[in-house]
């Protein structure tokens, strides 16, 4: 059975009922997605053998977004979050990416480098030529360490080595270049690179000091791009102004930055759903973002194309897995990955991708028209309600007369839960 990703009427379920027709519109048992409960989720136990001096768990919500069309498929997407506005916005813009086909995505090799770090070099230059003649020889040195890895058809793929100047030193770095299959690489690569360090410092003729990964992990991009129809986001006007929008990211640091957020609040809540390191993309995606003068631009490019269509792309390391980390321990990212229902980690990263590109067209398409608040504020007023101690009848009424007053805040909700509740005291007393 296909999975259908265009659920409606979403809003007025329960969670519980959400879980069942997401579990069963991506073709699972209806108590598939039942670990999402909080009472049934990382159990005490669990969290305990996964860090240190354990005090308990941190629960943030899981949403669904829908509407989801990928290389011709449907998608359910898993998003944990606890910001209000991101669910609904990634599924709008997926919305309006149907029409003309929904997100094509591709990936390089999954690729990740490990670096070792080599002091005293005598000659940097040879050091470096005596390193590249000895490749064979580390890269049987590196997989000697994970078989596994080398059995799935990962393993040393390349030897590289940099002399990286920094005051009187010249460090000589050599890189391992490691496809990791579906793995995020980070442990895998560390391994090797402390199994070759002692090997590296003998032929470089100096000391070894650090060995681990680079998190940016050029050599192992996801990049997503879909055409959003003009009339769907409001008119040809409205494409030239996200083209606008868009331009300025590119060329300003300073809006770069948070045009790069709206990015990550898609991709980080698909990379924690999934219990995939939401600080190892993080890295990879700002490091990615830097161009070649070492200005600081945007991850994503907006173009209108010849139909008068908006076009838009986005290319970013991925490194995320589907095995190690927490992915294979956590019950909820297990969860998450099968309502993905994706098998390879490239199949994730090019979700995350997606999901990435929807966020930001979603962003900027309210910033090029009504404002970023307006959406904002009808979600963040249903927190402000809530921590002013309203009931969840009181909630609607509350939140009505915030916005309706333009004052989203909490001493005006406070101040009318209080006429509320002394309106409601006269009509029982009455
Ligand atoms: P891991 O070591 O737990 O699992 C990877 C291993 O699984 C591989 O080495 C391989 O032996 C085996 N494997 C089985 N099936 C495989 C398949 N189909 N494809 C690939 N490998 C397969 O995990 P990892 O992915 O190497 O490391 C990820 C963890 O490392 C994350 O938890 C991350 O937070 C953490 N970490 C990150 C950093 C960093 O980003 N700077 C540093 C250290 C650790």
């Amino acid at each position: 059975m296909g999975v259908h990703s265009r659920l409606t009427g979403l809003r007025d379920l329960s969670p519980g009922e959400r879980r069942a027709l997401a579990a069963k519109s991506a073709g699972l048992d209806p108590g598939a997605l039942d670990v999402l409960d909080p009472a049934a989720g990382l159990t005490l136990d669990q969290a305990d053998h996964m860090i240190e001096n354990v005090l308990g768990v941190l629960g943030v919500p899981v949403g669904v977004a829908t509407n989801f069309r990928v290389n011709g498929s449907d998608v359910l997407v898993p998003m944990a979050t606890e910001e209000p506005s991101v669910v609904a916005a990634a599924s709008n813009a997926a919305r309006i990416a149907r029409i003309h086909g929904g997100f094509a995505t591709t990936c390089s090799a999954p690729i990740m480098q490990a670096q070792v770090q080599v002091l005293g070099a005598a000659d940097p230059h040879a050091a470096r030529l005596r390193l590249l003649e000895a490749r064979g020889e580390l890269a049987e040195l590196a997989n000697a360490q994970d078989p596994r890895l080398v059995e799935f058809g990962g393993g040393v793929r390349d030897i590289t080595v940099r002399l990286v100047p920094s005051g009187e030193d010249v460090y000589v770095v050599l890189h391992l270049v490691v496809d990791v299959r579906d793995a995020m690489g980070a442990n895998a690569v560390n391994t090797m690179a402390e199994a070759v360090a002692t090997r590296v410092g003998e032929i470089a003729g100096g000391r070894t000091l650090l060995r681990i990964l680079t998190n940016k992990a050029d050599l192992r991009l996801a990049r997503a791009r879909a055409v959003f129809d003009a009339e769907a986001l409001g008119g040809s006007q409205v494409v030239r102004d996200i083209v606008h929008a868009a331009a300025l990211a590119e060329a300003d640091p300073y809006r770069a930055a948070t045009h790069n957020k709206g990015i990550m609040n898609g991709v980080t809540a698909v990379v924690l759903a999934t219990g995939n390191d939401t600080r190892a993309v993080e890295a990879g995606a700002h490091s990615h973002a830097v161009a070649p003068d070492g200005r600081y631009t945007s991850l994503s490019h907006f173009e209108r194309d010849a139909e008068g269509n908006l076009s838009g792309s986005l290319e970013l390391p991925m490194p995320v897995g589907l095995v190690g980390g927490a992915t294979k321990v956590h019950p909820v990212a297990r969860a998450a990955v099968r309502l993905l229902g994706v098998r390879t980690a490239s199949e994730l990263a090019g979700v995350v991708a997606a999901v990435g590109l929807a966020q930001n067209l979603a962003a900027l398409r309210a910033l090029a028209t009504e404002g970023i608040q307006r959406g904002h504020m009808s979600l963040h007023a249903r927190n402000v309600a809530v921590t002013a101690g309203a009931s969840p009848e009181e909630i609607p009424t509350v939140v009505a007369r915030m916005l309706a007053a333009k004052a989203v805040r909490a001493d005006r909700a406070e101040q009318i839960l209080a006429e509320l509740r002394v309106g409601a005291g006269t009509a029982e007393g009455d």
